[in-house]
């Protein structure tokens, strides 16, 4: 779906993305994340086509975005990080005059919006725009990107400044558009959001990829998994002792079977049996504090 190959971007001397190589493929939900200035805005920009790089290749559904953008412009759906609206129209107002400019007919335009304003809990007449919440602003945007109906969406920063209620309702949203068959790129500064809907996440750290893979691979090279058990029994034994409770800890699942095996064969009372696994936060802040 996407290809970016050994891609730069400069703004005059500023080095804003550097020999990026990045590969989605259809139906994925991949998220960007990085400090500010990191480069995730220009890196998106480039995909949707709004940008040029200044090296390297951008391909999008085939297309070569440096020659022919228009061709794959048609099956994106791009929300910029600010996106005002025209205040003085409602939401339909609105998303009509938009679906206009998309050349959709009325018909299907207004099918289209019944359905974007219905599944994104949108007032339908009367409030104007202007008179919005931040959340429901942001959720107009968003059916605007949806519009004619893409393939591809690229958001950028979709969540920002919005409730967590809000906010999960349009995670829920996304990962309904990706059951139809979307593939999303978004970008995002609350990893936990990324951590929840992604299903590979790519770190950028001054313009450069640092890792783009699935959660449980990253925290394999990058991270920590630990697995615990409590339980009691009349035995001395070695472990840590807490409670009036043994306390078993350790990172290799061979280790942990074992206890677990000793202590249905002793008939050991189990008291408490869990994983700990870094968060995608630990693993963010080791990245971007180490050289
Ligand atoms: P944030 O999380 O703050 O939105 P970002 O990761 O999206 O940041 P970019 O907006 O891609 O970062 O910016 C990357 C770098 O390029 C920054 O140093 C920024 O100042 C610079 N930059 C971005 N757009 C331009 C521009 N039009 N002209 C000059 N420099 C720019």
């Amino acid at each position: 779906m996407i290809e970016l190959t050994q891609v730069t971007k400069r703004y005059g001397q500023h080095l804003a993305v550097d020999t990026l190589d990045l590969h989605v493929r259809a139906g994925e939900i991949i998220g960007i994340i990085g400090h500010n200035g990191a480069g995730k805005s220009t890196t998106l920009k480039m995909i949707a086509g709004l940008i040029m790089p200044t090296a390297g290749s951008v391909r999008v559904m085939d297309n070569d975005m440096t020659r022919d953008s228009a061709t794959a412009k048609k099956f994106i759906g791009y929300l910029p990080e600010e996106s005002p609206l025209y205040e003085n129209m409602t939401a339909r107002e609105y998303l009509l005059f938009f679906a206009e400019l998309y050349g959709l007919a009325k018909k299907t335009a207004q099918a289209r919006l019944d359905s974007l304003l219905g599944s994104l809990n949108l007032p339908e007449k009367d409030q104007l725009t202007g008179e919005f919440s931040k959340g429901m602003k942001r959720k107009v945007a968003i059916a605007r990107t949806l519009l004619h109906d893409p393939r591809l969406l690229i958001l950028d920063e979709p969540n920002s400044g919005l409730d967590p209620l809000t906010s999960f309702f349009i995670l829920h949203y996304l990962k309904t558009l990706k059951t139809e068959g979307k593939t999303i790129l978004l970008s995002a500064h609350n990893l936990f959001h990324v951590e929840y809907i992604c299903d590979r996440v790519a770190i950028i750290k001054n313009g450069r990829l640092v890792v783009c893979d699935t959660m449980d691979a990253i925290r394999a090279s990058l991270g920590r998994r630990e697995y615990q058990v409590v339980f009691k029994t009349d035995a001395a034994l070695a472990y840590a002792h807490q409670d009036g409770n043994y306390v078993f800890r350790t990172s290799d699942v061979g280790a942990m079977a074992h206890t677990l095996a000793q202590i249905s064969e002793h008939k050991w009372a189990l008291v408490d049996l869990s994983v700990q696994e870094s968060a995608l936060e630990e693993i963010y802040v080791k990245l971007m504090t180490s050289n």
